[in-house]
């Protein structure tokens, strides 16, 4: 199919206009809807172009269809009338993997997933003239469905990403408490150091080097999807040579030229030896210095540089004493640096005083489901 599929671009909440951004820096016109979705048209290339190059989105979705339903007759009805035969070939798999419904009247959510399916099935076998029922090819493609509602209006949509586009396909090893490479990704590009990526960046609290790989990996325009497959790649409508002809486009945009100058450190040893790893794999190896250190050992003569960072917080690794200890040295490290911006992504909301400093702004984030705060100081201009 090469026609105008309207397309949904989902993240983490808080994040969507750097998706939107991201797309427009594609090339890709998009609006953010009163429901913060991401919302996009475009055909085949389109769905690839963002699935290899989103850094920021969850995933890549097309929607099938959008109708009103107060009831499961008209869900079955409204499911029922969508040319499920352009997308299912029979024998595709078609698992209905998720349904969501908020402020509706149809809200069992198992009852709307089963529903669901039973409508795509029913199409499905009057299309092509199978009563009994539609064959499935074992390990065959999966087209995986979901049903969002809300205020009684249902979204019918298929995600072509399969896995989300957090897995980028060089973790190999992710210790205690990752931040997910795309929410890393986010974080980077609120930062001033997108501005001018020659400038020093540090990760002092690096764990499993999600922080610089992403930020070389941003740095060297390097596709983040390169690296890993899509679900949609597996459908006959869509097809691989799409993805290969992009992804042979993304190796020749690789930016070989840049001089970086990032850094990544770690209390643990072992966690060093993971970043390094994971830097491997994802082609940055040589652009990031890793190195087993403590925060509070961190010095240096350089100007202008980018912390970010993702230290302990209450909840995890450390005991309360210990956080509030480690952030005030951490106040007593970077506050020096004043030429320097500092990004901390934290949940512990007593941050500032145990630092020592206001930060200049702050920013709501989601780290998974935990709520998080930025918490950002602008280095003095020279
Ligand atoms: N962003 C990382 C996770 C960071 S978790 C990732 O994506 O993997 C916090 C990290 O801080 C842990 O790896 C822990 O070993 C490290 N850490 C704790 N205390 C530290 C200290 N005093 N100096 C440096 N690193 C420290």
């Amino acid at each position: 199919m090469t026609e105008n599929y309207k397309l949904v671009a989902t993240s983490a909440a808080g994040i969507e206009s750097l998706v939107s951004r991201e797309l427009k820096e594609l090339g890709i016109e998009n609006k953010i809807d009163d429901n913060s979705r991401v919302l996009f048209s475009g055909n085949n290339e389109t769905i690839a172009l963002a699935n290899l190059w989103l850094r920021t989105a969850d995933r890549v979705k097309i929607i099938v269809g959008e109708f009103e339903a107060n009831t499961f007759e008209e869900l079955f009805q409204g499911v029922l009338a969508l040319n499920w035969q352009d997308y299912l070939p029979l024998g595709y798999a078609f698992p209905v993997t998720k349904a969501k419904s908020v402020k509706s009247t149809l809200h069992n959510e198992p009852s709307i997933q089963a529903i669901t399916k039973k409508a795509i099935v029913k199409k499905l076998q009057t299309h092509f003239h199978r009563p009994d029922g539609v064959p499935l090819i074992e390990n065959g493609p999966v087209v995986p469905i979901e049903v969002s509602i809300h205020k009684n209006k249902v979204t019918i949509l298929i995600d072509t990403s399969g896995e989300s586009l957090f897995k980028r396909g060089y973790r190999i090893d992710k210790g205690g408490a990752p931040i997910k490479e795309n929410m890393a990704a986010s974080i980077i590009m609120l930062t001033n150091w997108r501005v001018n990526m020659k400038r020093p960046f540090v990760d002092p609290t690096c764990g499993s080097g999600t922080f610089p790989i992403e930020a070389a990996m941003i740095a060297r325009n390097i596709a983040p999807g390169l690296r890993r497959n899509f679900i949609c790649e597996e459908w006959n409508w869509f097809g691989k040579d799409t993805f290969n002809k992009l992804r042979a486009e993304a190796k020749d945009k690789i930016n070989k030229d840049i001089e970086l100058d990032i850094s990544g450190f770690d209390i643990d040893g072992r966690m060093v030896e993971i970043a390094k790893e994971n830097a491997k794999v994802a082609g940055v190896y040589d652009d990031i210095n890793f190195k087993q250190m403590r925060l509070q050992d961190f010095h240096t003569d350089k100007e202008d540089g980018v912390i970010v960072s993702n230290p302990p917080y209450g909840e995890r690794l450390l005991k309360f004493e210990d956080v509030k200890v480690l952030y005030k040295e951490m106040g007593e490290v970077f506050r020096p640096l004043t030429t320097w911006s500092k990004y901390i992504l934290t949940s512990d909301l007593m941050f500032e005083e145990k630092y020592g400093q206001k930060a200049t702004k702050k920013r709501k984030l989601y780290n998974g489901t935990l709520r998080v705060d930025l918490y950002q100081y602008f280095g003095k201009r020279k």
